[in-house]
């Protein structure tokens, strides 16, 4: 059964430490939790939005409708191969603590994944990724309850349309969609994936290489250059890293010869979206009660008491601003409310 309450406090629900009130909070678990609740809604017309760790979203006002957070555990192991693991795991568990478990086990494929805040049904959203790993690259299905059907679906990885932080729940189905569980293919013999900046280095000055080792130094690393928000309030990466035609870069690339790029496809290639701001001059900047992280201009933090609508103000100033000096759009990866 679900649980309903009225005029609830988000402060504490949202990693920027926002202050917003949901006018209705529930607290679902299953399937039958949701179809009971949108059976019993008075209006159907009032928004929903699924609100689970909170480590992604900016609320700029009040919520007008019902918040809807998941409560529901567990990891069930379904199938076991020489190769591989299937696991299923409820949208409601902790990403981390789901991480911990496969490393533990000897489940290799999301060790890189390692201490990205929130909850496991959040990660198909926006496609987690970093050190060069995606969720995408491990899941296999997602399990969906969708309201307006009153249905329950399993969609494929290939129906998920998964893409650089971008899936088919951002799409198509944004707002239309609440998963449920989340089912992964881990490996029995992992190959470790240590292309990305220092992680080679790090895993390897501590010994022989293991899945241990990579989430430890994938946690090192994040631990040094992230705001932890339970101190300093902040949703990560403000902004996406854009993508843009290989002759934008190219062109960029004449007045700065050290810009960083990287591949994407034979046509298009993807610009540090924290270059571009630090070269802008905002890295470490304070505006009153928020500013740009000190160590990485991607992130804005809460410095205290802030208001969702100040980050915006300061996010379209930078936007603009790296605009106007390099012709690029910005995109925010947060989701505003
Ligand atoms: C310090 C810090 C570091 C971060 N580092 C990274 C990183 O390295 N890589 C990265 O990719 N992200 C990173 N993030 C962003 C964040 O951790 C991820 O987006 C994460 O998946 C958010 O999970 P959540 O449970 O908090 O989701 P929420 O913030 O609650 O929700 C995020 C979005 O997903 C939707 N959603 C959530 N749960 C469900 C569900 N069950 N069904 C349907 N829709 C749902 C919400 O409606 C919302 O649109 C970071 C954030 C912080 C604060």
């Amino acid at each position: 059964m679900y649980t309903q309450r009225d005029h609830q406090s988000l402060k504490t629900r949202n990693s920027f430490g926002i202050e917003a009130t949901a006018r209705h909070y529930v607290e679902f678990e299953t399937a039958a939790d949701l179809q009971a609740f949108f059976a019993a809604r008075p209006d159907p017309q009032e928004p929903y939005y699924v609100l689970s760790g909170g480590n992604n979203v900016l609320f700029t006002e009040d919520y007008p409708g019902t918040i809807l957070h998941p409560v529901s555990r567990g990891i069930t192991l379904l199938d076991r191969t020489d190769d591989r693991v299937v696991v299923r795991v409820a949208g409601g568990e902790e990403w981390d603590d789901f991480v911990h478990w496969a490393v533990v086990n000897g489940y290799g494929g999301v060790e890189n994944l390692s201490l990205i805040p929130g909850y496991v049904g959040a990660a198909p959203v926006q496609n987690i990724g970093a050190y060069g790993a995606e969720a995408a690259q491990t899941i296999r299905d997602v399990e969906v309850y969708l309201p307006q059907r009153n249905e329950v679906q399993r969609l494929d990885r290939s129906a998920c349309r998964f893409a650089y932080r971008d899936s088919l729940f951002k799409g198509e189905l944004k707002g239309k969609a609440i998963i449920l569980s989340v089912t992964f293919e881990l490996s029995l013999h992992p190959t470790f994936n240590l292309g990305y900046g220092d992680l080679k280095a790090r895993v390897e000055a501590s010994g022989e290489v293991t899945l241990a080792r990579v989430r430890e130094a994938v946690m090192a690393i994040r631990r040094e250059k992230l705001p932890d928000p339970a101190i300093l309030g902040n949703a990560g990466s403000f902004f996406k890293n854009p993508v843009v035609p290989l002759s934008v870069a190219e062109t960029l690339r004449q007045t700065y010869p050290d810009l960083p790029i990287y591949s994407v496809d034979a046509t298009h290639v993807k610009l540090a979206a924290g270059w571009l701001i630090d070269r802008c001059g905002w890295k470490g900047r304070r505006q009153g009660a928020v500013g740009v992280h000190d160590r990485q201009a991607l992130v804005l933090v809460n410095y205290g008491g802030a208001t969702g609508r100040q980050v915006m103000e300061l996010a379209r100033a930078i936007q603009q601003d790296v605009r106007q000096r390099f012709g690029v759009e910005i995109d925010t990866e947060v989701n505003v409310l």
